[in-house]
């Protein structure tokens, strides 16, 4: 795909759960390289948005592109493109019976068909990475919420995504390990991963967006850098929810 290509292209897309309209005409393109924090109030659409990128959720109508492609609706291709999307939950998903390791080697052996001397090869990396790799043979109740969630995000990276998106991936830690799954994330941004980020961490936003959207009943209402955002934002809904966090 051509340099101008965007990673991530959401264009008109809309989405009803049943009577409510959920997502209302969303236009997003977010290039390679570039982090994009989602801010908006709870049940504002942030994580349908997140979850309609790699469709786990249907959409209605409108388009949605990864590196240009479309994702089909089902089958084989759908899974190979969907394993270009990685995704991070709030709540860490790691498989129970499985340890650390085996979390992050999982996917690479089932869907990427890799040996599984190259698997765990890759999974040690990134358990280094994210400062865990001691930990590789614990299960995952045996590990800090903190531990737990950069397990996740080692595992996300293991299938080599274009894309990582991270829905409140901080919300469920207690606050003495939210700093550690920050730096990881930071880390992540720093080395030109495309990222979208769905947090509440304002300190983060500041720091590691290249662009902030805020999202109220469905709806893009800004997208600005964060600069502009938090010192000049432009609507109301915007306003008001800045009122109410910071
Ligand atoms: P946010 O992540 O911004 O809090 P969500 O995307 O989770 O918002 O939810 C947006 C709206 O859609 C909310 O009103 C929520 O109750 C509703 N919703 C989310 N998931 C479902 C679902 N599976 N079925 C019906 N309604 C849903
Ligand atoms: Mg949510």
């Amino acid at each position: 795909m051509s340099e101008t290509t965007p990673m991530v292209r959401m264009a008109g897309v809309d989405k009803h759960f049943g009577e409510l309209h959920v997502l209302r005409d969303i236009n997003l393109e977010v290039p390679q390289g570039q982090v994009v924090v989602v801010l908006g109030p709870s049940g504002s659409g942030k994580s349908t948005l997140c979850r309609t990128i790699n469709r786990l959720e249907p959409i209605d109508s409108g388009v949605i592109e990864i590196d240009g492609k479309t994702l089909p609706a089902e089958g084989k291709e759908l899974a190979r493109l969907r394993a270009d999307v990685g995704m991070v939950f709030q709540s860490f998903n790691l498989f129970a019976h499985k340890t650390i390791l085996e979390n992050v080697t999982l996917a690479p052996l089932k869907v990427r068909r890799t040996g599984k001397a190259e698997a765990e090869k890759n999974g040690i990396a990134l358990l280094e990475r994210v400062g865990i790799a001691n930990q590789r043979d614990k299960y995952p109740a045996q590990l800090s919420g903190g531990q737990q969630q950069r397990a996740a995000i080692a595992r996300a990276l293991a299938m080599k995504p274009k894309v990582m998106l991270f829905d409140e991936p901080t919300s469920a830690l207690d606050p003495e390990m939210v700093n550690e799954v920050l730096d990881v994330m930071t880390g992540l941004a720093k080395e030109g991963m495309t990222m979208l980020v769905v947090t509440h961490e304002m300190g983060f936003a500041r720091r590691a967006a290249n662009r902030v959207v805020f999202m109220a009943d469905g709806e893009i209402v800004e997208d600005a850098t964060p600069d502009t955002f938090f010192t000049a934002p432009k609507s109301d809904r915007a306003k008001d929810f800045l009122g109410k966090i910071l």
